[in-house]
């Protein structure tokens, strides 16, 4: 049975956050394996109620409670094993991140990061280099204290080869000016350096191949803050999946620098009631970075 999949671009949009949802939790295989028709269309026999009512003797008046029984469960056929291993089941540990580097001086950030950027070279080690036009290596300030960490180029970075260059890259530009700074201060670089297919989120063999070298950049650069922008960020970056409400509001340890989470440009573009939440949050990285948000002209 294929189920029926909504014409309604504003109900298709929230069919795929929510797909988007259940993904990140890991249980992917949710919404792929089929599902099986009969559970979901097979009729209870009608009961013949009036042989019942002829042939059986009256019930006799019980006042004791009967036990609640449990409610049928019909779409049990969706909960396959596989999705009640992946709910049950601990997760696969992720990669141990590669140790930190030694502290460089200033002077040579520029050359280390292009260090970095030649030994990727043209990049076959995950599945994304099948479908990038240009790796998005990074992009910013050698020796910035403020580091932002999305998940991966999207249509427009990988036309260019830079990240948030989009809609959302103006976005994250207007961020960075109300706090004070201006682009080229901070440094920006994602956790995968290639386009997914369709901007999908990077799956974890291809997160976990690339992010050594996001590691890497951090080392060099030094930052005194990271932002996290949004969940992918914070996951491959902590090596823990917890939701993000769980890490925002507070400041993390991270490779001797400080972790802030907040919300990822793209979806501030989507509710951008959202926005107030994330201003909360860079106004966090202002105070640990001591800086104060310019006078509104
Ligand atoms: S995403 Fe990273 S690891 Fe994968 S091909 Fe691109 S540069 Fe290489």
């Amino acid at each position: 049975m294929t189920l029926p999949f909504p014409n309604d671009p504003a109900m298709r949009e929230a069919l795929s956050e929510r797909l988007r949802f259940y993904r990140e939790l890991g249980i992917g295989e949710f919404y792929r394996r089929p599902v099986d028709e009969a559970a979901w269309t097979q009729a209870e026999p009608e009961p013949q109620l009036e042989e019942a009512r002829v042939a059986a003797p009256p019930e006799p008046v019980r006042r004791e409670i009967p036990a609640a029984a449990a409610p049928p469960v019909r779409n049990a056929a969706i909960f396959s094993s596989q999705i009640e291993e992946s709910l049950i089941a601990p997760r696969k540990p992720f990669p141990a991140p590669p140790p930190q580097a030694a502290a460089l001086p200033p002077e040579q950030h520029f050359a280390a990061l292009k260090l970095i950027r030649e030994e990727i070279g043209d990049c076959t080690r995950c599945d994304l280099s099948k479908g990038r036009n240009k790796i998005v290596f990074g992009d910013g300030h050698p020796e910035a204290k403020l580091f932002f960490v999305g998940e991966g180029p999207g249509a427009d970075e990988d036309a260019q080869g830079l990240p948030f260059v989009g809609r959302g890259g103006q976005l994250l530009n207007n961020m960075i000016n109300a706090m004070g700074l201006k682009r080229e201060d901070v440094y920006i670089a994602n956790v995968v350096k290639c386009r997914p297919p369709a901007n999908r989120t990077p799956e974890p063999d291809e997160a976990h191949t690339c992010s050594p070298f996001l590691f890497r950049q951090i080392d060099v650069v030094r930052p005194q803050v990271i932002v996290a922008l949004g969940q992918t960020a914070v996951t491959y970056l902590t090596g823990e999946k917890k939701p993000l409400s769980a890490w925002r509001g507070t400041v993390h340890p991270l490779r001797g620098t400080k972790l802030i989470v907040t919300y990822h440009p793209a979806f501030l573009l989507r509710d951008p009631n959202q926005k107030k939440h994330a201003w909360a949050d860079l106004q966090i990285a202002m105070r640990e970075l001591g800086l104060t948000a310019p006078a509104r002209k």
